[in-house]
């Protein structure tokens, strides 16, 4: 697909997303508020969280600070810039008090990260955490599939904590946690 079409899907996508309110008390300004996702259209590698964080609403950007610290160690080391990769949430609202994402939330966001996958076309995708590593393997548990490779639809998928569980483990899971992203998705770049 060319970027212009990507670019024109991309914001029709977008404009859906800006107006959607399927979830109860989701999508509220600057509660609750959504963003889309972040980065390069003609990315090969796409990174999905589980929900927006708070700073996240005001910037639109997914990973704005707080856990997102610890992927901005991995582009570092890379030398590669956020914006060079997409990224993006398997609930694209901010969910309260940055309470765990229900099911239903899950259920109701999944065309919109189905589309945009089907609109960047990435080789790998980074799942941080259960949300995102369930949403392409079932219901797995993480621990079984921690960085290890799959495949979903000829996709390569990565299997990781997510930053945020991260943040709480220690200094030697940190390390492993960056040196391990970087060396699958400089593969990629
Ligand atoms: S989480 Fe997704 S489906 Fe639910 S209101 Fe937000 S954008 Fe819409």
């Amino acid at each position: 697909m060319v970027t212009t079409e990507k670019m024109k899907l991309i914001k029709r996508l977008n404009n859906e997303l800006r107006h959607c309110r399927k979830c109860p008390g989701l999508n509220v300004q600057s509660i609750t508020e959504n963003a889309p996702g972040y980065g390069n259209l003609n990315s090969k590698v796409m990174l999905i969280g589980q929900s927006l964080c708070y700073k996240c609403m005001e910037s639109q950007i997914p990973f704005t600070g707080g856990s997102g610290i610890f992927l901005d160690r991995v582009f570092e080391g890379l030398g590669i810039l956020k914006s060079q990769l997409f990224i993006t949430n398997v609930v694209h609202c901010h969910t309260p008090r940055n309470r765990p994402s229900k099911t239903s939330e899950i259920e109701n966001c999944h065309h919109f990260l189905e589309k945009e996958i089907e609109i960047i076309q990435p080789r790998l995708i980074v799942a941080l955490g259960k949300d995102a590593t369930q949403w392409f393997l079932g219901k797995v548990r993480l621990g079984d599939v921690l960085y290890r490779q799959a495949l979903w639809n000829n996709v390569l998928i990565y299997p990781t904590y997510h930053p945020s569980f991260i943040k709480k483990r220690g200094d030697e899971a940190t390390r492993h946690f960056v040196s391990s992203l970087a060396k699958v998705i400089g593969q990629w770049m």
